[in-house]
C-alpha cells in the first residue's frame, strides 16, 4: 500500500470491501469493541485489562477471569434497537460514502426493513455525524487524564500500565468531549484536539511538552 492510499482509505473502500468486513452482527459487535477499547477491556474487578470472550446471545463480551458483562452498544445509537447491526453499519457506511445523500425509501429497499424502521435509522445516524462534526469555539481546556482504578504499586498518571488514556475538552461553562486513545504520543492526540476544536480557539493545557506543537 502506498502513501497515498493510507491517507484516504474511505475512497478505496468499496461496497465489496464493507460486505467482506461485516458480513454478520458479530463482526459488527467486534468492530465496535475494537473502536471502543482499542487496547483491549479493562476489568474493574481486575484493575487490568483481561481477555474478554463474545457472549453471543447476549451482544457483549465477559471477562475471562470473573466473568463481568461488557456491552459494546451500551450510550451508542444502536444500544436495545432490534434492528441488527449490520443494517445500522450498512446504512451508516452508504451515508458516509453519499455524504449523507441516502433516502429512507433506498434503505427498506435495499435491507428490508420497514420504510418507519429506516427512517429512524437515517436519522439518527445523520444525528450522530452532525454532533462529530459540531467543533469547540471560544475557549477550551484540553487535559489527558486515564480510566480505570490505580494499580496497586503501579505508577501513576502517564506512562501507567493498563489503564486506558483519554483525551478530555472541556468548554468553558460547556459540554466535555472525551476520547479513548491508544497512547499520548503527540501523533495521537494533537489530531485529535485539531479535528475536534475549531482553528482560532484559545485552548488551555498543562504543561506536558507535546502541546507545544498545538497551533
Ligand atoms: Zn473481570
Amino acid at each position: 500500500m502506498n502513501k497515498k492510499q493510507k491517507k484516504s482509505p474511505m475512497l478505496k473502500y468499496t461496497i465489496k470491501d464493507f460486505q467482506r468486513d461485516f458480513t454478520d452482527d458479530n463482526t459488527c459487535l467486534e468492530w465496535l469493541k475494537n473502536y471502543r477499547w482499542p487496547n483491549g477491556i479493562y476489568c474493574e474487578n481486575e484493575g487490568r485489562i483481561t481477555k474478554h470472550h463474545l457472549m453471543n446471545t447476549r451482544k457483549s463480551y465477559s471477562c475471562q477471569e470473573c466473568g463481568n458483562h461488557v456491552h459494546p452498544t451500551a450510550g451508542t445509537i444502536y444500544h436495545k434497537s432490534t434492528t441488527p447491526l449490520t443494517t445500522w453499519f450498512y446504512t451508516a457506511y452508504l451515508m458516509a460514502q453519499t455524504r449523507g445523500g441516502i433516502s429512507a425509501k433506498q434503505i427498506e429497499r435495499e435491507t428490508g426493513v420497514t420504510y418507519k424502521t429506516a427512517w429512524r435509522i437515517c436519522n439518527r445516524i445523520r444525528k450522530m455525524l452532525d454532533e462529530d462534526q459540531d467543533p469547540f469555539v471560544g475557549t477550551v481546556e484540553v487535559d489527558e487524564s486515564y480510566f480505570g482504578g490505580k494499580k496497586k504499586g503501579g505508577k501513576r498518571g502517564r506512562g501507567s500500565e493498563n489503564k486506558i488514556p483519554v483525551v478530555g475538552m472541556v468548554q468553558r461553562k460547556g459540554e466535555l468531549k472525551a476520547v479513548a486513545v491508544p497512547d499520548t504520543k503527540s501523533d495521537t492526540v494533537l489530531p485529535i484536539i485539531d479535528n475536534r476544536v475549531k482553528k482560532g480557539t484559545k485552548v488551555y493545557t498543562d504543561e506536558y511538552p507535546i502541546y507545544n506543537r498545538l497551533k
